[in-house]
């Protein structure tokens, strides 16, 4: 197993997992299976609990593991599916530990970070890069290096590059080349944090500069001179255009050739594939515009694997999707404001939990429909739907789903079966389910089979009381896990389709999901 430890210095949002990504692909596209893990050094077990306001999207894993988005952007880059384990947080490793200490494993020990947290973490990340099967791991350490939070983490990269063979294991640090107000490039915070990475017992391989515009040489050799690396290993990290573009931006910097001479590997593919879809991008003609009506508008993290969604699907068909975030409370602060969405060829209600802004929201998927204005609605947004369609084609005023209001028309409800568990967490459905879709339906042109897996995070289902009337009236569920409503879609519409899953996590560029591809072609007119 070759492993490569990505770690951040001078300062947070540099665009870590995006390089690292970037870095898992260009080896990828050399022919070798890559995995990643992903260390959160916070104490939460996982990001389930987390607010999309502060960390952005959670992001959901087949086997159900609630996660940081840096594992989307691992499975989309490298086109593969991870697992819970692949995201170590310190929550998960302290409560292991303790766990053993308790059982008593560890013989009346004091029980110390190191070496007691230290083997936690090394075996994790060792077992877990095994059983993914790949031939390289890429690890993720979250954070700046200096935090007090990631230090047992550091320390366990530092003996475990000390256990592996040289050739085994490469360390990147990625840092931040600033430009001062001549537009001169600094390399001072770079000196410091390599600096601070040494005094832990760790000397870079490869550095790696984020910078506002290419890196000059004279500023490589300098990084290089400083920080006692060849100078073929400082690598320009600077801004692209689109996060799909930055592997063959290291690709071009010589950073694959180098990795794998580091690693003793031989080039045996030629990333085809990757290549394709970028090439695609480049041919990109058209435009069309999507309303995505949402409430965590303000942060364009929150629903990134939405937007990356949409993009995948329009590389396919040629065209730029350009997403306009709009903030559901506003439509019910003013009614009126609604008509705004006849500028957009679509509409998109994504997911969500809790009652606030879901009537604008309703607002929104009531003027697709009756606009005839192509509709996606995804988890809370398919729900939504149903709410809208009860209220206002079989007019029973007051539907709801009982997880947003008191109401004598739960359309969306708990099923029977569910409400005596009453522990909130444990009746979540998450991760992968299978889904049979009714033939002939939107849903079966749109995948081509009867059968699909995709992933769900939700408690709620569409009610089994409601399914004959609203069928009755033109709302048609053409997909269902046993009494599990999956699909719905109103025939008549132009494209109209909601999930109660969330296709989002299973697109990949070059690979779009089949409901976000059909959306994309419908506001093409086609
Ligand atoms: N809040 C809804 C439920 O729990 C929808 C969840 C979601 O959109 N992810 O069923």
């Amino acid at each position: 197993m070759k492993y490569i430890v990505v770690t951040g210095g001078v300062m947070s949002g540099l665009g870590k997992g995006i390089t690292s990504a970037s870095i898992g692909r260009i080896l990828k596209n050399r022919g070798y299976a890559v995995t990643a893990i992903k260390i959160d050094p916070y104490i939460n077990i996982d990001a389930g609990t987390m607010s999309p306001f502060q960390h952005g999207e959670v992001f959901v894993l087949k086997d159900g593991g609630e996660v940081d988005l840096d594992l989307g952007n691992y499975e989309r880059f490298l086109d593969t599916e991870l697992t819970r384990d692949h995201n170590i947080t310190t929550g998960k490793v302290y409560q292991a530990v303790i766990e053993k200490e308790r059982r008593g494993d560890y013989l009346g020990k004091t029980v110390q970070i190191i070496p007691h947290i230290t083997n936690e973490i090394k075996e994790r990340v060792r077992s877990v890069s095994r059983k993914s099967g790949a031939d390289i791991c890429l690890i993720e350490v979250g954070g700046t290096v200096g935090d007090i939070e990631s230090m047992p983490f550091l320390e366990a990269v530092r003996q475990m590059h000390a256990e592996e063979a040289p050739e085994n294991m490469l360390l990147v640090h990625v840092t931040l080349v600033p430009l001062d107000t001549q537009g001169e490039q600094k390399t001072k915070p770079t000196q410091h944090s390599v600096k601070e990475l040494r005094q832990l017992g760790l000397q870079p391989d490869v550095i790696v500069a984020r910078c506002r515009e290419p890196v000059l040489p004279d500023t490589k050799a300098k990084i290089a001179l400083f920080c006692d690396v060849p100078a073929n290993a400082v690598v320009s990290a600077h801004d692209a255009p689109d996060i799909y573009l930055v592997p063959s931006l290291m690709e071009s910097e010589g950073l694959a050739d180098y990795m794998m001479k580091m690693l003793g590997l031989e080039t045996r593919g030629n990333g085809t594939e990757w290549n394709r879809m970028i090439e695609k991008m480049g041919l990109i003609k058209k435009t069309v515009r999507v309303a995505a009506v949402g409430k965590y508008t303000h942060l364009s993290d929150s629903y990134i694997s939405i937007s990356e969604s949409l993009k995948h699907a329009g590389i396919e068909r040629g065209c730029r999707v350009e997403v306009s975030w709009l903030d559901s409370e506003e439509f019910e602060k003013k009614p009126s404001s609604i008509s705004r969405l006849s500028e957009f060829n679509g509409v998109l209600v994504p997911g969500g939990f809790g009652a606030r802004g879901t009537e604008g929201k309703i607002l929104a998927i009531r003027y697709a429909r009756e606009h005839n204005i192509p509709y996606l609605g995804l988890c809370l947004g398919m729900q939504l739907a149903v709410i809208e369609f009860a209220r206002n084609v079989l007019h029973l005023a007051d539907a709801n789903s009982s997880e947003l209001a008191r109401t004598s028309h739960p359309v969306i409800d708990i099923l029977p079966e569910q409400k005596s568990v009453t522990n909130l967490g444990g009746t979540m459905r998450l991760g992968d389910y299978e889904a049979v879709l009714r033939e002939n339906s939107l849903a079966h042109r749109i995948y081509g089979t009867t059968k699909i897996v995709e992933r769900h995070r939700h408690r709620y289902e569409v009610n089994p009381d409601y399914i004959e009337r609203i069928e009755a009236a033109g709302m048609k569920f053409t997909a269902s896990n046993g009494n599990r409503m999956e699909i719905a879609e109103i025939p008549s519409h132009r494209f109209f389709f909601g999930s109660q899953f969330h296709p989002e996590f299973r697109s990949r560029p070059g690979k779009p999901s089949p409901p976000f591809l059909a959306f994309v072609r419908s506001m093409l007119g086609q």
